[in-house]
């Protein structure tokens, strides 16, 4: 299964110009070490931003197969995530839509699976994580419980402006080989139904 999504995503690199995952998010990467750098960071949170307490982080299809290979490359793809992503999805509903009208739905906050509780934080590398994930940080030192923290939009226009069309693109092909029928989805559902699709394609 995985050589098919490496393949996929060979194709998307070369056939449809995607530009690679690390390149695509150096910018927010930038930011947040230079906060880093200044003193701010999230060591005495409790990391909130990654709980049911406020996120509902959702990835399209290109950012949902890069963190599926970076899953399996890091060996983490296994029966325990998959029964841990089914848990997530049905202890907060994540399945069931709700139409706001006008083409969205109402978004769900959800406790990250790849959240660990204390210092360690996220388990996913920053080059494969949401842009909206890297882009979220805090404003100041010593930040508790997300006091002070926001999402630097900002940068995350500055990367977009250069890569959202190749990254349309991308995601318009992949939906088209995979037969997807969503744009996003909250990350454990994005990461369910990718890899069912790749599954069924030849
Ligand atoms: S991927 Fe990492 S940073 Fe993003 S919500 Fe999950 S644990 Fe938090
Ligand atoms: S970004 Fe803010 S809420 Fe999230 S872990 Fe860091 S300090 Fe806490």
């Amino acid at each position: 299964m995985i050589e098919k999504a490496k393949d996929l995503y060979a194709q998307l690199i070369h056939a449809q110009e995607l530009v690679d995952n690390s390149t695509r998010r150096k910018v927010l990467i930038d930011s947040m070490r230079e906060l880093e750098a200044s003193g701010v960071n999230c060591q005495s949170c409790t990391g909130c931003c990654c709980t049911f307490i406020s996120n509902s982080m959702q990835t399209d299809g290109v950012q949902t197969l890069e963190l599926y290979i970076y899953l399996h490359d890091k060996e983490m793809w296994n029966d325990s995530l998959i029964s841990r992503l089914n848990e997530v999805i049905k202890n907060n509903r994540l399945d069931y839509e709700i139409s706001t009208g006008q083409g969205s739905s109402f978004r769900r906050t959800y406790t990250c699976p790849f959240y660990n509780s204390g210092p360690k934080g996220c388990s996913i590398s920053p080059e494969s994580k949401p842009f909206g994930c890297l882009a979220f940080n805090a404003l100041g030192k010593g930040v508790s419980a997300g006091e002070n923290c926001t999402s630097n939009i900002e940068v995350l226009k500055q990367r977009e402006d250069i890569f959202e069309n190749n990254e349309q693109r991308a995601n318009v092909y992949l939906k088209s080989i995979l037969s997807l029928d969503w744009d996003k989805l909250p990350m454990p559902v994005a990461l369910l139904r990718l890899h069912e699709s790749i599954g069924k394609i030849l």
